[in-house]
């Protein structure tokens, strides 16, 4: 049985404790590979944590509206699982973790060509390329439309940051073709990473990051709209997928500390999702070696432990 949520005063005291003690950690860099994200402010930091009651309590930068990167991933996956089907899912893509970096070729090599991870950008895209829909525009409305339910607001698409994301994306374009190559991608793949793209090039705050990850932790229902949005037995799916490649190589690392599934983007947003409870979002844009925000990490782990929310020690 899961515990009950922890006190809306207790996780005040954890974040603003947490902001307190890693503001001013200075380690990591921002993304560059991307042009617009290095230039964003890299002493940002904001915390939110959304419960499954639809409250949210915040500390630092938290309307500051940054690019949903990696973390779209989760919700494209959300709405292909919801179209196709967890087995179908699977079976397409896979529900592995490939224990190598999240734009690796070699992770492809490996396996046959088949991207193991949707939380990948090889499985992303072939995730992408699963969504149900008349052409690839409609296919965009839906993954735009998915990201705007789970945080109960309408998610806009930065022209900005799609310009820099698409006019440096050679690399996610040629994984694209070598998931064409090797049958795991259904659709145009051009089209494909276009619409891949695009889902990463949103711009969300943490305050929206909590509401996304408390739709999880609420199993599938918006607590502040009230929509259901995930079916509640894909839920467990989409959450296992993040805990065994939501950070990319350090999955194991965070598990081992955090506790809790979680999905990390380039843009420095950072998800926690404790299961019928709440999810704790993070933002900070400094990054380590394996693309995760060193103070989302840092502050995620502070509050899990604080509020005992490791999944793996109940009560
Ligand atoms: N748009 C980025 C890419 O495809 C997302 C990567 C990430 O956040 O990990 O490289």
């Amino acid at each position: 049985m899961i515990a009950s949520p922890p006190a809306s005063q207790a996780v005040s005291l954890a974040i603003e404790a947490a902001h307190k003690q890693f503001s001013g950690n200075n380690d990591g860099k921002n993304a560059s590979y991307i042009p617009y994200l290095a230039s964003v402010p890299s002493h940002l930091f904001g915390i939110a944590v959304g419960f499954i009651d639809g409250t949210v309590i915040e500390v630092g930068d938290t309307s500051y509206e940054f690019a949903i990167e990696s973390i779209s991933k989760v919700f494209t996956l959300a709405l292909v699982i919801e179209q196709i089907g967890a087995e179908a899912l699977r079976e397409k893509v896979g529900a592995d973790p490939t224990g190598l970096p999240f734009n690796s070729v070699m992770a492809l090599a490996l396996h046959n060509g088949k991207p193991l991870s949707p939380l990948v950008n090889a499985g992303a895209m072939s995730t992408a390329s699963l969504v149900q829909g008349k052409d690839a525009e409609d296919r965009w409305r839906q993954i735009l439309n998915m990201q705007s339910r789970f945080a109960g607001r309408r998610i806009s698409l930065s022209q900005e940051v799609n310009q820099s994301e698409q006019t440096t994306n050679f690399h996610n374009r040629g994984i694209a073709w070598i998931l064409y190559s090797s049958g795991a991608m259904y659709s145009d793949p051009i089209e494909a990473c276009d619409i891949y793209t695009r889902g990463c090039s949103t711009l969300i705050t943490a305050k929206d990051l909590a509401i996304m990850g408390a739709t999880l932790a609420n199993g599938g229902i918006n607590p502040v709209t009230k929509e259901r949005i995930v079916q509640s037995a894909n839920v467990p799916h989409i959450l296992s997928e993040m805990m065994m490649e939501g950070l990319y190589t350090a999955s194991g690392d965070w598990l081992y500390s955090v506790g809790l599934p979680g999905k990390s983007g380039v843009g420095g947003g950072i998800l926690a999702v404790a299961p019928g409870k709440l999810a704790i979002a993070a933002f900070s844009p400094p990054l380590d070696e394996a693309g995760n925000s060193v103070r989302g990490q840092l502050a995620a782990e502070y509050i899990s432990q604080q509020l005992k929310l490791n999944i793996f020690a109940p009560g």
